[in-house]
């Protein structure tokens, strides 16, 4: 009785990045409800100190020695694959130094811990902050990449073609990077997909958002997978600061446009443009005559720290309060206000799990990694997005927004888009999916534990 009354001690070890560490939050706060005590390890690279907002964890850093200058230098993929190797010992160190730990979750992306709590015998599990496509989409790559399938880059006709066995995707949406060579990302998928010794695979995902990966996931890894998202719905009194200034301005301006007029442009924390690409979309936004708000982050045009450099048609157009332009928005905010209509995304899993949550339809705009394979679950599973694909000219800027805004298509993305939102808030609810899931995943952690 007493062992079952015991509070058990999980580590949660989350990935040093913006769309990595929300979700994870939100799951720690859920299992700090449930009664465990948590320790958060944080890297010391890309560390912002986020404990105030989190009083009920603990939090411990380790003095991984690496930096900024590390990713430059390195390369973001590369840079990966040394955090990994760097932080494996000094985990080891603290596991030494701390022996009351009974359970780990760790990040796909941070994959060190899995060595580790092998060597000390204590249960893990693996946390996808990715949709289960994604997960599946590595699987693929990697098979039709070891087996010659995978034309080569500039194969352009090829990589149109339809993965066989994998459809609705095609070569070109696989997981690729533009972050590194695909034999080094080979190496980081094989140590992301060795998922065979966790006793479970939590997804930020739901199933009414993707049943058939979830189900081929539990089959191809044979351990439970637990979707428990989306969870900045699933745990709303629990929310984690961004790296970035929020500038709210933009919410007042939207309170002035008229309801589902404003096309809402973002590509997330990470994704960069090239400067012709942003005078092209600059330019097709002035074209299109719809309201627009724009989030620039700095140093997302290659080469370009603000917006002076496009054309003086388009400042105009912010000047006379039609568009309206930021470093950073509240995102989540901005997506749920009734002005907003549609949304230009790269299709970062959580800004298309936020775009669904709140019923707005989607223009994707892929760069690297999963955001092809988002794009492509949005366009053609759920049916609320499509791409814009090849080379962007203004025009084609200009009748995608018309078309997402103005047209009959766009409303009836839009329809899709809000019944699969009343899905989604079903799924968290109490009884639904994901709450289901959340529930067997706390069972499951008690009786590894015991
Ligand atoms: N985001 C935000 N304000 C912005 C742009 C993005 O708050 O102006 C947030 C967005 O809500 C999402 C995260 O940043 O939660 C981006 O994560 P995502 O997975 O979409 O893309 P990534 O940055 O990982 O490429």
């Amino acid at each position: 009785m007493e062992e079952e009354n015991r509070q058990r001690r999980l580590l949660m070890v989350p990935a040093p990045f913006e769309g990595h560490l929300p979700g994870m939050m939100n799951l720690a706060s859920y299992l700090s409800s449930q009664g465990f005590l948590i320790t958060i390890i944080r890297t010391q690279f890309n560390f912002k100190d986020i404990s105030a907002h989190f009083p009920h964890l603990n939090f411990v850093t380790i003095d991984d020695g690496l930096s900024k200058a590390d990713v430059k230098s390195l390369g973001l993929l590369e840079f990966v694959l040394k955090l990994n190797s760097v932080c494996e010992s000094l985990l080891k160190e603290f596991l030494t130094i701390h022996d009351d730990v009974d359970f780990i979750i760790h990040d796909e992306f941070v994959y060190f811990p899995r060595h580790v709590a092998e060597e000390f015998n204590i249960p893990k599990m693996v946390y996808s902050p990715a949709s289960a496509a994604t997960s599946i989409s590595r699987y693929v790559l990697m098979e039709n990449q070891s087996s010659g399938l995978v034309p080569p880059q500039e194969a352009r006709s090829q990589l149109e073609e339809m993965v066989p066995e994998f459809s609705p995707f095609r070569f070109k949406d696989l997981p690729f990077t533009a972050y590194g060579s695909i034999k080094r990302l080979m190496v980081l998928y094989e140590n992301i997909s060795n998922r065979y010794t966790s006793s479970g695979i939590i997804h930020n995902s739901s199933n009414c958002l993707e049943d058939s990966f979830i189900l081929t996931a539990q089959d191809k890894w044979g351990v439970p997978v637990y979707p428990v998202g989306p969870l900045h719905m699933t745990n709303s009194t629990a929310s984690c600061p961004s790296s970035f200034e929020e500038e709210r301005s933009c919410l007042d301006w939207l309170d002035t446009q008229k309801t589902n007029s404003v096309i809402y442009i973002s590509i997330g924390s990470l994704a960069m443009t090239k400067e012709i690409e942003a005078v092209e979309m600059a330019m097709g936004f002035v074209q299109s005559n719809q309201p627009f708000l724009w989030v620039l982050r700095p140093g997302s045009i290659i080469g370009q720290e603000s917006f002076a450099f496009l054309p003086e048609q388009f400042r105009q157009t912010v000047t006379d309060g039609r568009g309206f332009v930021v470093n950073w928005a509240p995102q989540k905010e901005v997506l749920n206000h009734r002005a907003v209509g549609g949304f230009w995304n790269h299709c970062g899993w959580n800004s298309s799990l936020e775009s669904i949550s709140s019923g707005v339809p989607m223009i994707c705009r892929p760069y690297s990694g999963d955001q092809r394979v988002n794009a492509r679950l949005m366009s053609h599973v759920w049916q609320t997005a499509f791409e814009i694909e090849g080379e962007l000219k203004r025009e084609n800027v200009e009748i995608a927004v018309m078309r997402l805004i103005v047209e009959h298509e766009g409303e009836e993305m839009r329809m899709r888009a809000i019944r699969l939102k009343e899905k989604v808030e079903a799924s968290v609810g109490v009884g639904g999916s994901s709450h289901s899931s959340l529930n067997s995943l706390v069972d499951k952690i008690i009786s590894l534990t015991s």
